[in-house]
């Protein structure tokens, strides 16, 4: 019933320190060990329950854990190795602004990139070297027409607040995002989907992108 029970590693145990968490909330304490097994997973998770350090934590650790030196790239196309869907600019920067604070000293470097705002910043910002991406699909589209953003090195893709993204109509984004994932080694991909409610266009999306995965209800 506690974070060093789920065994991160010292450098992620001292960052949840720094954050004040003193014990997993029930999504990271059934997600997190689930994930760090390298499972796919779709769990069943509110606002406030938790779930940015739920599904942050694994993908970090994974990072960690990467054999690469260096940060694949050719020519101004950045290769990012984790990438995290949310429906919104806010959302987005919220789980950015954690992200940051849990991947502190570890060397994992992630950046945001959200529309409704001028893109070069964005651009520049992913050209100084990206780990994990989380980003609005629409603008991630857009990343990806430009060549600037490949999501062919992809090993950690996970999806927050699914249904809100299904509602805002973000659906056909999501697939030619996920299309353009390494299509040749499906596997090596692991994904997360985190979704407050499971209508059956949601079961679609899991069933199409997911494989054996767990499903988590807490
Ligand atoms: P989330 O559901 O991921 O948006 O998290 C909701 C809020 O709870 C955020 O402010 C987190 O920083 C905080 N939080 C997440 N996990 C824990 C934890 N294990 N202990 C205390 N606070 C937490």
């Amino acid at each position: 019933n506690t974070f060093a029970e789920i065994d991160l590693g010292e450098i992620l145990n001292q960052n949840i320190r720094r954050c004040k968490y003193v014990k997993p909330t029930p999504v990271q304490r059934h997600a997190i060990p689930i994930a760090l097994a390298g499972k796919d997973l779709m769990a069943c998770a509110q606002t406030g329950s938790g779930k940015t350090a739920a599904f942050c934590f694994p993908i970090i650790s994974g990072i960690m854990r990467e054999p690469y030196a260096q940060r694949p790239r050719v020519g101004r196309t950045v290769y990012p190795l984790g990438l995290i869907l949310s429906p919104t600019r806010e959302l987005s920067c919220q789980i950015h602004d954690e992200a940051k604070k849990f991947s502190y000293q570890t060397g994992v470097k992630v950046v945001v990139a959200y529309g409704g705002a001028p893109i070069n910043q964005q651009l520049r910002e992913l050209e100084r070297g990206v780990d994990i991406l989380v980003a609005t699909p629409g603008r991630l589209v857009d990343l990806l027409e430009r060549a600037r953003v490949s999501l062919q090195a992809i090993r950690y893709l996970a999806l927050d607040e699914a249904d809100r993204m299904l509602d805002m109509g973000f659906e056909p984004q999501i697939r030619k995002i996920v299309e353009q994932m390494n299509m040749p080694n499906r596997g090596v991909r692991q994904t997360m989907l985190f979704s407050a409610t499971f209508p059956r266009e949601i079961q679609r999306l899991a069933s199409d992108f997911l494989s054996n995965h767990i499903f988590l209800a807490v």
